[in-house]
Parts: structure tokens; sequence; C-alpha cells
């Protein structure tokens, strides 16, 4: 039915060369067939690098933001939609964690990206997350709730069927802390009934990817529970061998 999804975010990290050898290392570390979807996210200035790199493998490439506004005009310093499809991108990040918390995204413009997005054909990765302090006050799904909202005001049923989410706690990013896989259960399970109201048939083949701390030694634990469909890999992905055993593991 769903097919788990593996998507790497490198983030704002690398180089021309240190770039050119983690591409090159993927295509001999990754399955011809890997039996699941793989998607990476390098920074935006490297997309054509990456793109020409992976072209003919199972890897798809996508772009960490994409702005909410408008297909081209006067906008300085910003990426749509369409040029990211244009130049073969097949997927998008929005909401992350680090970029609601640094540049102050709203989980409205979250969602008018993610409809950006979805008019160009791409697949847009809703990144949903609560901070510590708001889990240890047990506010964990009110805040879900509360950054979907909008997803669900602006998107269609037929954009939500094309629609990823991504469960990030933002005290499991980069901390080396991951949720464990009772935690992360219940938060998809809670972020899949919220779709199940929109249409039950779109629950079912919502694919919820979990994100903080994903490695392969936890991979595996994390993609057996019913709700996680696969992860999205921060510091992890940056690793060729490492990022292929997630792979391996969804
Ligand atoms: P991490 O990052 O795997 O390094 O925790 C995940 C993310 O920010 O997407």
């Amino acid at each position: 039915m769903r097919s788990n999804l593996v998507a790497g975010n490198w983030k704002m990290c690398g180089d021309s060369a240190s770039i050119e050898k983690l591409v090159a290392e993927l295509r001999t570390s990754l399955p011809a067939e890997p039996g699941v979807d793989i998607a990476v996210f390098p920074p935006s200035v490297y997309l054509a690098q990456v793109l020409t790199g992976l072209s003919g493998s199972p890897v798809a490439v996508g772009n960490q933001n994409v702005c909410d506004q408008a297909d081209d005009g006067a906008f300085t310093g910003e990426v749509s939609a369409s040029m990211l499809a244009d130049v073969g991108c097949r997927y998008v990040i929005v909401g992350h964690s680090e970029r609601r918390a640094l540049y102050g995204e709203t989980s409205e413009q979250v969602a008018q990206k993610a409809k950006q997005a979805l008019l160009r054909g791409l697949i847009p990765l809703v990144c949903v997350g609560e901070t510590e302090i708001q889990r240890d006050e047990g506010a964990t799904l009110e805040v879900i709730s509360a950054q979907l909202k909008p997803i669900f005001s602006t998107l269609s049923v037929e954009q939500l069927q094309s629609t990823v989410v991504a469960y990030e706690p933002v005290w499991a990013i980069g901390t080396g802390k991951t949720a464990s896989p009772a935690q992360a259960q219940e938060v998809h399970a809670f972020i899949r009934a919220l779709f199940a109201k929109q249409s039950e048939q779109l629950a079912k083949g919502l694919r919820i990817l979990y994100g903080g701390s994903v490695k392969a030694a936890n991979a595996g634990e994390l993609f057996a529970q019913a709700d996680i469909d696969g992860g999205l890999v921060g510091g992890a992905s940056l690793d060729a061998q490492e990022f292929s055993a997630i792979c391996r593991a969804a």
C-alpha cells in the first residue's frame, strides 16, 4: 500500500568535493532496486551537481526549502517550486524546525510552501514536532495539531494525498537523543488520525516519516512501528554507508 521513504537532509553541509565523493559512494553502496523510496536534499547551490551525479540511480533529489509566494518575480534570495521542478527535483522539505526556530517560519507559511510545491508537482515533506519544554508540559499532541491545522485549511484532500509528513521532535534533532519507538508511534498514530478526519483513505495512504537522530542502529525498531513509514535523516545521511544501512532497514 504505502511505500517507505528514506530522506537524507544534508542541511548546510558540504562543498563541491565532499558532495562529489558522497554522491559517488551513494551510487555504489545503495542497491539498484532498494525496495524503498530514497531522496536526498543537498544545499540548493549543489542541486545541479547532485541531480547530474545521481541521474539514473534510484535516488531522487529535493530542496530543503521553497518560496511560499510565486513562481517568479521580485523575491530576492528565494527559489520557487516551478524552478525546482524545472531542474528535476521531485521533493521539497517545508517547515523544518530549524527554519521555524531560526527564520521565524509560521505554520501558515509552511502550508503556503506546501501548496506552491504541490501546484508544481513536487512532493512536500511537511515537518512538525514539539520542543522538549512542550513535551514536558504534556503539550505534544496539541502542538502537532496546531502545526498541521493550516495544512488542512490550505490543501485539498487530493493535494494532501501527495503530501508526506515528517514528525521530528525538536529535542531529538542533532542531539543523539532519539524518541523511543513507542513515543514516536504514539505521535505518528495521532497524526494519521488527524488525516483520517479528512478522509479514511487519505490517512491509510499517508506516509509519516520519523526524524531526529535516526541512525543504522535505531532505524530498524523505529521503522517497524505500524505508523512509521521511513525516516528523515540529518547527520547520518552525510555518511553513505550509514545512510545505505538506514535505507536497507526501511
Ligand atoms: P538528525 O537531523 O538526524 O541529525 O537528528 C534530522 C533532521 O533535522 O532532519
